[in-house]
């Protein structure tokens, strides 16, 4: 199991970044769509603000062109070695594997992102911005 206090736990749960307790998206349900990418602004255990500068998660893009490039590459190995697809037919398999894992990317970008600056500190419960 993956334990609280591990990045992987708030990546994955979709926690705030510091306390593993409150919700980092406003929705669960990645299907969603037209709440998928809404965030909270803080966290409402600790109160982390997650918008930490303006224009913060525009560093996710580079997780997300990662994670993307990961996805194609994936998708293009089982395509040619476990189908044998060649290169120009492995496309449609790469473009809908992409474009049905965005709103997963997407999400997991932004909260990748922010795990990159910010630590797990349970002992900020309760404390306001700083
Ligand atoms: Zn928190």
């Amino acid at each position: 199991m993956i334990k609280k206090g591990t990045k992987l736990y708030s990546i994955l749960f979709n926690k705030c970044p510091r306390c593993h307790e409150g919700d980092f998206m406003v929705e669960n349900n990645v299907f969603k769509l037209n709440k998928a990418f809404k965030m909270h602004e803080n966290c409402s255990v600790c109160g982390l603000k997650y918008m930490i500068e303006p224009s913060f998660f525009y560093g996710a893009m580079y997780v997300n062109y990662g994670l993307t490039v990961a996805l194609a590459i994936i998708t293009f190995i089982i395509s040619t070695v476990g189908f044998n697809l060649t290169l120009v037919q492995s496309f449609i398999p790469i473009v809908s594997v992409l474009i049905v894992t965005a709103p997963f990317t997407l999400r997991f970008s932004r909260i990748i992102w922010i795990n990159l600056f910010v630590g797990f500190n349970p002992t900020k419960r309760g404390a306001k911005n700083e």
